[in-house]
């Protein structure tokens, strides 16, 4: 029997990473990783390049995405694993979550010049490049020009909730986000669920909603989950009989915090996700 060395969440320049594709997976590669989800903000366009290197290295890859979704007025990600990109359904829905995404860079930056910081909306264009435009382009921008000393000063002084650049977004509803995961033939799994900040009441409506829409897991363990965190969160995977997933959330080698692959194990009595991944 191979142990086998899960990292089911992390991104490439496709969306927010700093590693291209093919870099990302020979990282994973070199970090001992033997199975390995890229699940970009929105988008599938690095499977392929990933495919390519996986495959000459031996590296199980399995095609993923995280979807940002609403529930309730509030934001969640909403990770497929073992998706097909060629899925009709999912490609339309991808698309209209890249329309959003698009529109509402323009509206971020459009709220920084109105804070008296030109240029945004042209620096996160060309960074992002091909790869969606997210919030950390933004926050990069404002660390760029010393707006800011950190992507987290960014997100607590203009992107994050409640500030001047932030822009509600309409982003998918979760319902339709696993419904487009599922129709592809892909398991939706939600991400980082203590990221959201909900109170114990909030949490169980959430998961509620989450396994009554379809929802077949959560992450229990990421890359910077304490094991308090992990605990709390294999408690209500256990209550809602949700699988339980890994994944680092790797952006980028600069977070010296985060790597891929290392990953605290699963707490006793788990039941994998990747039971369905076999
Ligand atoms: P978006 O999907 O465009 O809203 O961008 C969300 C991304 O921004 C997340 O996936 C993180 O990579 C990053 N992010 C969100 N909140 C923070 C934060 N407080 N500090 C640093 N990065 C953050
Ligand atoms: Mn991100
Ligand atoms: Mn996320
Ligand atoms: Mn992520």
């Amino acid at each position: 029997m191979t142990m086998e060395k899960y990292d089911l969440h992390c991104h490439s320049t496709a969306s927010d990473g700093a590693l291209s594709p093919a870099e990302l997976v020979a990282r994973a590669h070199q970090q001992g990783v033997t199975v390995l989800a890229l699940t970009d903000h929105d988008t599938t366009n690095g499977l392929t390049s990933a495919r390519q290197t996986a495959d000459t290295l031996g590296i199980r890859l399995i095609p993923g995405i995280e979807l940002s979704a609403i529930w309730e007025h509030k934001c969640f990600h909403i990770v497929g694993l073992n998706i097909d990109p060629a899925n009709p359904t999912l490609i339309e829905g991808i698309k209209q979550q890249q329309i959003i995404r698009a529109e509402r860079a323009e509206k971020i930056a459009h709220k920084l010049e109105k804070k008296r910081i030109p240029g945004a909306y042209e620096a996160v264009k060309a960074s992002a490049g091909e790869g969606m435009i997210t919030r950390s382009h933004f926050a990069d921008y404002l660390v760029a020009n010393h707006h800011v000393k950190s992507q987290q000063e960014a997100f607590d002084k203009y992107l994050g909730r409640g500030k001047p650049a932030y822009v509600s977004t309409a982003w998918a509803d979760m319902s339709e986000t696993i419904r487009w995961i599922t129709e592809s033939g892909g398991i939706a799994i939600l991400a980082h669920p203590l990221r959201y900040k909900l109170s114990g009441n909030w949490m169980n409506r959430a998961l509620t909603a989450f396994k009554q829409a379809g929802g077949i897991g959560m992450e229990v363990v990421t890359g910077r989950s304490s094991l308090d965190d992990i605990q709390r969160s294999h408690f209500y995977a256990q209550k809602f009989q949700l699988l339980a997933s890994q994944g680092s959330d790797f952006h980028s080698p600069q977070n010296e915090w985060v790597e891929l692959g290392r990953l605290q194990p699963l707490p006793n009595g788990s039941d994998p996700v990747w039971k369905l991944l076999n």
